[in-house]
């Protein structure tokens, strides 16, 4: 039995209409990283990070879950062995594209969460500054995402997957951002075969054993067909 871990990054989510980080035409052409994903930005100005998230809530809600993501459901579902997916995304295509079990290392647009406590609940289509937690009552709920600067979430569990995995696969991620862009390095140097698939190369695709080039909802359920056949 193999154990596999997918790392996935927004080129999975492209196809369904959710743009990508750095697509000339990305949510973040008119954006800057620092004003709206860092707790320094949200200082500075709360009402223009929760409007960012409250329109990328709105965008995840209109869009689906395309091919890419209901292959990795059939695998999951499928796959005899142990299976870890990783997403760099906020949005819930892949739980609404069938997959169970994800893990949100960046955080989840439909959670919110209380600066003040780490108490958590779902976050409502329309956040506004100042919504009370539900559990202390401070006035201080924000977004449940993980900004530049913060820790990205379950670290331990993905490096002990790493650790255990005989494959692993990143798909429609550019590299650029750590830790998620050194688990290649972590997975190959425990053993495991690392394969990229990505519409262009990433920066780490050096330390990938294989790679294969093309659109997500192309490559992904091809890829997961020849694993279910092996
Ligand atoms: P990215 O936008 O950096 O990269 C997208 C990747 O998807 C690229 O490699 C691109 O070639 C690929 N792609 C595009 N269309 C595709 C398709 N149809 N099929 C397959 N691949 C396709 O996104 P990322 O790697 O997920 O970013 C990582 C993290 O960076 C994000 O989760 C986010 O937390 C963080 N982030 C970065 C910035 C920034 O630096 N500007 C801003 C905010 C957040």
């Amino acid at each position: 039995m193999t154990n596999i871990v997918i790392l996935t990054g927004a080129g999975i989510s492209a196809e369904s209409g959710i743009s990508t980080f750095r697509a000339e035409d990305g949510l973040w052409a008119n954006h800057r990283v620092e004003d709206v994903a860092t707790p320094e930005g949200f200082g500075r100005d709360p009402q223009l990070v929760v409007n960012f998230y409250n329109e990328r809530r709105a965008q995840a809600a209109d869009a689906g879950p395309n091919l890419a993501h209901t292959a990795l459901a059939q695998l999951e579902a499928a796959h005899k062995g142990d299976l870890l997916l990783v997403t760099q995304n906020v949005d819930d295509l892949h739980e609404r594209g069938g997959s169970s079990h994800v893990l949100h290392m960046h955080g989840a647009l439909n959670s919110a969460m209380c600066a003040s406590c780490q108490h958590r609940w779902p976050a409502p289509m329309k956040m506004a500054v100042g919504d009370p937690c539900p559990s202390c009552a401070t006035p201080m709920a924000r977004p449940d995402i993980v900004w530049f600067g913060e820790m990205p979430y379950q670290m331990d569990r993905i490096e002990q997957a790493l650790e255990q995995a005989d494959i692993f696969v990143a798909i429609g991620t550019s590299g650029n951002v750590y830790p998620a862009a050194g688990f290649v390095q972590m997975a190959a140097h425990y053993g495991a075969h690392t394969i990229e698939l990505n519409l262009e190369p990433s920066a780490v695709v050096s330390q990938f054993a294989e790679t294969r080039f093309g659109n997500a909802t192309q490559t992904v359920p091809m890829w997961v067909n020849e694993v279910l056949e092996d």
